[in-house]
Order: C-alpha cells, then sequence, then structure tokens
C-alpha cells in the first residue's frame, strides 16, 4: 500500500486541512508518515473495537484526541494501544464537512441545491466552503420528507420538533452537531445530526420544523465517501460501521 504520507497529502488535497475550524484537530495524529501501513480502515470514530487490529492506518471523522493532548498520551489509553499496536490515525473532521457536499440527500429529497450553510448565520451561498446543504423543492409535507430521511440514513425512528403535516419546500441539512446551524428565518425545514432540545424547540417556535436524526447516524456519507475517494487514488480502504442507535420517535409540536 502506499505511504501514510502520499495517503494523508491526497486527502488533504481533497479536503484542505487549512477549512477546518480553529479549534479541531483534524490531521494525521499518531503514526509514520513514511510506514507503509497493512491497511486502511475508515470510520466515524476509534473505538476499542479496533484494538484487533495491527498495522493499519485509521482515518477516523472524529478526533480521538486533541493535538495538545498528544503531549500526555497515557498508558492505558485507547491512543496508546493503538500506538503499540503499531497502528496509525488520520482525522478528516471539519475539513471535511466543508469540502463535502452531501449531494445525495439533495437528490434522495427532491430539492434542489441552492447553496451552503454558515455556522451561527443565516442560509446563504457560499463559494465552496460551508456546511451541509439547503435548497429547494416543490411544497410537501414534512412527514412525508422524514419517510424518505429515514430510508436515506437507514433510521428507525427520528426526532420531530413541530407539526408533521405542515408544508415545507425550503429544506436544509447539515450532519454532526449542528444545532448552532439552524437559521434564524429562512427554512421551512432543518435536518440536522445532534441538535439540543431547546434549539429545536425554539425553532419550532418560529415556523421551522426540525428533524434531529443522531450525531453519527448523520454522518453515514462520510465512510462511503472516504472510501469512494481512496479507491480513486488506487488504496483499497475497508469500512467500519455501527449500526444506528434505535430510538423512540416522539413529536413536539
Ligand atoms: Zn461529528
Amino acid at each position: 500500500m502506499r505511504c501514510a504520507g502520499d495517503i494523508f497529502a491526497y486527502l488533504e488535497a481533497c479536503a484542505p486541512l487549512a477549512w477546518a475550524e480553529s479549534w479541531d484537530s483534524a490531521g494525521f495524529l499518531v503514526g509514520d508518515l513514511a510506514h507503509s501501513y497493512d491497511r486502511c480502515v475508515v470510520a466515524i470514530d476509534l473505538t476499542p473495537a479496533l484494538l484487533s487490529y495491527e498495522n493499519t492506518l485509521f482515518i477516523v471523522h472524529h478526533p480521538p484526541i486533541f493535538k495538545k493532548g498528544l503531549e500526555h498520551v497515557l498508558a492505558g489509553s485507547l491512543i496508546y494501544e493503538m500506538i503499540k499496536r503499531g497502528n496509525g490515525v488520520l482525522a478528516m473532521h471539519t475539513n471535511f464537512d466543508r469540502a463535502f457536499i452531501p449531494y445525495q440527500v439533495a437528490e434522495a429529497l427532491g430539492f434542489q441545491p441552492c447553496g451552503r450553510i454558515l455556522d451561527g448565520l443565516s442560509l446563504g451561498l457560499t463559494p465552496g466552503i460551508g456546511y451541509g446543504i439547503w435548497g429547494e423543492c416543490e411544497a410537501q409535507s414534512s412527514e412525508l420528507v422524514s419517510q424518505a430521511v429515514s430510508k436515506l440514513f437507514g433510521l428507525s425512528a427520528l426526532s420531530v420538533y413541530g407539526d408533521p403535516k405542515r408544508l415545507v419546500s425550503r429544506i436544509a441539512f447539515a450532519a454532526g452537531s449542528v444545532g448552532s446551524m439552524i437559521p434564524q428565518d429562512g427554512c421551512d425545514l432543518f435536518i440536522g445530526g445532534e441538535i439540543g432540545y431547546h434549539q429545536a424547540l425554539a425553532a419550532s417556535h418560529r415556523n421551522m420544523t426540525v428533524f434531529g436524526l443522531g450525531h453519527t447516524e448523520s454522518e453515514c456519507f462520510f465512510i462511503d465517501t472516504l472510501v469512494s475517494w481512496l479507491k480513486a487514488y488506487g488504496v483499497q480502504a475497508d469500512a467500519y460501521r455501527v449500526k444506528p442507535h434505535v430510538r423512540s420517535f416522539y413529536v413536539t409540536v
């Protein structure tokens, strides 16, 4: 397999680290850039279940440790055990979120993409960077959209805030922890991963319907996208997925 440094440089060209948030620790976290690992595994999170691997380059969405914390890698910690097994860890986090445009969501939900979402601001077009996607479609009930969302993300349930019968035509989607991205106005339906109860409730009071899919559930396209990016570079990567959580369905009007 190609060395970790080549893979890192390739992925950095796909999703520049300069696009990562200042607080983020995206990048090559531990390992040897000159080394050719036996295999690549793509996952959302580094978990103890992955300790069965040795000499493996993990490409994860969430940084398992912040860079300044690497000065204090303690025996017994997950990252310490990864290093002991000769594994490398590379995180593609907010740089990926900004580089990746989830057209699959727009296509599946039948809306025409118009732009990206700026954190903490109202909806607006951005020149290539920003989060998620927003667009417009023919008016349909949010209940109908929820069925398409469940199918697309493989969910058995999702949280709905607002009247499911209400018609929506301007839809926004962003993956991950995105409560701060709910716009003040300008969209009828906001679909996100992890959203605080009070944030969603406040949005529903502004006549906006909000769907909460779950944090990792909303990020399912990370794995497929990274695997396809790596394949295009001639690197075969394995996908490590966890099943979506099963939650109860509730509606807050
Ligand atoms: Zn996340």
